[in-house]
């Protein structure tokens, strides 16, 4: 079992960002041995965790903040996982209410179902991916489904 370092996407909206602050107090001391990829404000709050709660300096994380998510923070992190450089997904979307960028959270979700990204939406779920002896194993590599057929369908 190997613990290399993995880019792990953080974001929540505004509704659930408590739930998301307080996974990160849980388990702070493992997402720092990673980089940490953040929607704009979803981030910095993130940082605030580890710096005021956690006493951490900003050189002992690794943290990339995107834009905000409605201001295409979103879009950028589901660019980032087309390009394969996301490892896992922890996304707590809101289910009470509409966002103005619904087609946005809409479309990092389906990036990461086709690209197969280990992806958690709730605190419960985000614990067990976190602890899975899979994320911790360097040999898993979630394998990506084949879209050859797809790329190379003839069109008339
Ligand atoms: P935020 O974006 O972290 O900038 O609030 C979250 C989102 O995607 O809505």
């Amino acid at each position: 079992m190997g613990k290399s370092k993995k880019s792990v996407a953080l974001v929540a909206h505004d509704n659930m960002k408590r739930d998301l602050v307080e996974w990160v107090d849980w388990n702070w001391e493992l997402l720092l041995s990673h980089h940490l990829v953040c929607t704009g404000t979803t981030g910095k709050m993130v940082a605030t965790t580890l710096m005021e709660r956690h006493h951490q300096s900003s050189d002992n994380f690794d943290i990339t903040l995107l834009k905000s998510g409605p201001l295409g923070g979103d879009q950028q992190l589901g660019s980032m996982i087309a390009e394969g450089k996301i490892s896992a997904l922890i996304f707590f979307w809101d289910p009470m209410q509409a966002q103005p960028h619904d087609v946005d959270v809409k479309a990092l979700l389906r990036l990461a179902t086709l690209y197969n990204v280990p992806t958690a939406i709730n605190r419960s779920s985000a614990d067990m991916l976190i602890s899975s002896p899979l994320f911790a194993d360097d040999e898993y590599v979630p394998s990506a489904k084949d879209y050859k057929a797809y790329i190379e369908r003839v069109l008339h």
